[in-house]
């Protein structure tokens, strides 16, 4: 195959991916939003929302980049653009993601990305798996893709796993007990996310 061909995919593809999770949060905002007013001030649909939509905005600048530079703007674009506390600590993990990936990345690449990038969450929120956040998800799923099961299917799980447990970082923390029996929102992003990516990818294959 030409490399020019090979080019001209891999830009379809990391243009899909972006596209493709920008579409799956903007969707879920509503519901990302209900699941943070039951333990947080409800904003975090509409925070997700105006990232993602100042990412479309944007499409051809960030896809038009191969797929480490493409990530790394996407991380910049939500640091800037979602707020909160998930602003910063999703910009966090696609600019390492960014920072850590090969251009033409394999399943072993991608999981040993997306240790660094929990690492580099887990300095920036002080916060650790365990915690009810976004890490009891993108952990499992770091975890199924360094074992070779499917991470989709880790991510849904794993977010449901986050309803039984208690809050000990972000505003749900403040709830104490009452954070109990309810799925952490960033959980929830966090696996739409990874099944969003992983939709796409198997489209492709
Ligand atoms: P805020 O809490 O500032 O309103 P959002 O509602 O957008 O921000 O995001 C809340 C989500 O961010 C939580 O559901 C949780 O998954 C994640 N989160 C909050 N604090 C931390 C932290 N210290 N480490 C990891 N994730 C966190
Ligand atoms: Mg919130």
């Amino acid at each position: 195959m030409q490399a020019e061909t090979l080019t001209a995919m891999d830009q379809a593809l990391t243009r899909a991916l972006i596209e493709g999770v920008a579409h799956r949060i903007i969707d879920h905002a509503a519901e990302l939003t209900a699941l943070d007013q039951a333990i947080g001030d409800g904003d975090h649909g509409v925070n997700m929302k105006r990232g993602f939509e100042a990412v479309l905005a944007d499409l051809d600048t960030h896809a038009g980049k191969p797929l480490p530079e493409a990530l790394k703007s996407v991380g910049m674009a939500l640091v800037m653009k979602v707020g909160g506390a998930s602003g910063p600590l999703y910009g966090t993990l696609f600019m390492t993601l960014g920072k850590t990936l090969p251009a033409e990345p394999g399943r072993d690449d991608v999981a040993s990305s997306l240790a660094a990038a929990i690492d580099a969450v887990k300095a920036r929120g002080k916060s650790d798996v365990g915690q009810k956040t976004m890490l009891d998800v993108l952990a499992p799923v770091q975890a199924a893709l360094a074992a070779g099961r499917d991470p989709a299917a880790a991510a849904i799980e794993a977010a449901e796993a986050t309803v039984p447990m208690k809050a000990l970082r972000g505003r749900a923390s403040f709830l104490g007990d009452r954070s109990i029996g309810h799925m952490d929102p960033g959980a929830r992003s966090s696996a739409l996310m990874v099944a969003t990516i992983t939709d796409v990818i198997g489209r492709r294959a």
